[in-house]
């Protein structure tokens, strides 16, 4: 495996079983993310975009397969391992992960904070750390705001802002700008753009949207839980050619 994967996931499968109905969620999943790729994963509903992200981020469990961040098997990890590596290098800018109405934006944004252990953060210095995160999203002026008082576009930046507050490795992101009209959709995609080029970080970012796809380093197409093309699309990494190593004219053959 290539120490540029941060991501490493291979045959994964998941059965949602209800009782009355089994679901294979997941058939067989392959997919390499390299640090510091924004990623798109787009594919027909249903077809388990969401069950991708809540599984690689160890979120939800698998049957079988196997799935490294940064190099760890995710699932040989205790529950208790597990939850404290994902508030350590995980963002999540979910639909579900609501906002809580009766908190301010900085105190929603805090959160993470005060959950991953690991920081040992003095109140003061979490709630600094939390304007600057609502700062850098540009609702420095809102910080104090709760989310009723709030539009929709700035209640989805203050999910960013606490998905980022620790400067996670990863961000997972599930339809971001799914109620959002065009020109706030297109002013977070720009703003998470921005993130992971001033940042590195790496974000999976699903969308039903193909002009978002297009701005992402890269798109991974789903059908039926599985990605399309094996390896998730990762086309490899050009290795330098003896003849260009010293400076001389090569042609690039066509892919
Ligand atoms: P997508 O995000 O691409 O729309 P999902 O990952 O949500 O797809 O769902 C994949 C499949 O798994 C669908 O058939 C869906 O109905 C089913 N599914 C998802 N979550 C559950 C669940 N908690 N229980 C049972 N079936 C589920
Ligand atoms: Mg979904």
């Amino acid at each position: 495996m290539s120490d540029n994967l941060i991501i490493s996931a291979r045959d994964v499968k998941k059965t949602y079983n209800t009782g009355k109905v089994i679901v294979p969620a997941l058939r067989g999943l392959d997919l390499e993310v390299r640090r510091g790729e924004m990623v798109a994963i787009m594919g027909p509903s249903g077809c388990g975009k969401t069950t991708l992200l809540n599984t690689l981020s160890g979120l939800d469990s698998i049957d079988s397969g196997l799935v490294e961040i940064d190099g760890q098997d995710l699932f040989k990890m205790s529950d208790r391992q597990r939850t404290a590596y994902r508030a350590a290098n995980m963002g999540f800018v979910f639909q579900f992960y609501n906002l809580l109405p009766v908190l301010s934006a900085a105190e929603n944004v805090e959160m993470p904070l005060l959950l991953d252990r690991s920081q040992r953060l003095k109140p003061k210095q979490a709630r600094q750390m939390a304007l600057d995160a609502l700062e850098a999203v540009g609702l420095a002026d809102q910080a104090y705001q709760r989310p009723a008082e709030l539009s929709g576009g700035q209640r989805q930046r203050v999910t960013i802002a606490r998905a980022l507050v620790n400067r996670p490795a990863i961000v997972w992101a599930d339809e971001p700008t799914g109620d959002l009209d065009s020109k706030t959709s297109q002013d977070i995609v720009d703003l998470m753009r921005k993130l992971n080029r001033e940042n590195g970080q790496t974000f999976v970012i699903v969308t039903h949207s193909e002009e978002i796809g297009l701005q992402c380093d890269r798109i991974v197409w789903m059908r039926d839980g599985m990605v399309e093309t094996p390896a998730g699309n990762l086309a490899p990494i050009p290795v330098p050619t003896p003849a260009s190593a010293n400076g001389a004219a090569v042609a690039v053959p066509a892919i």
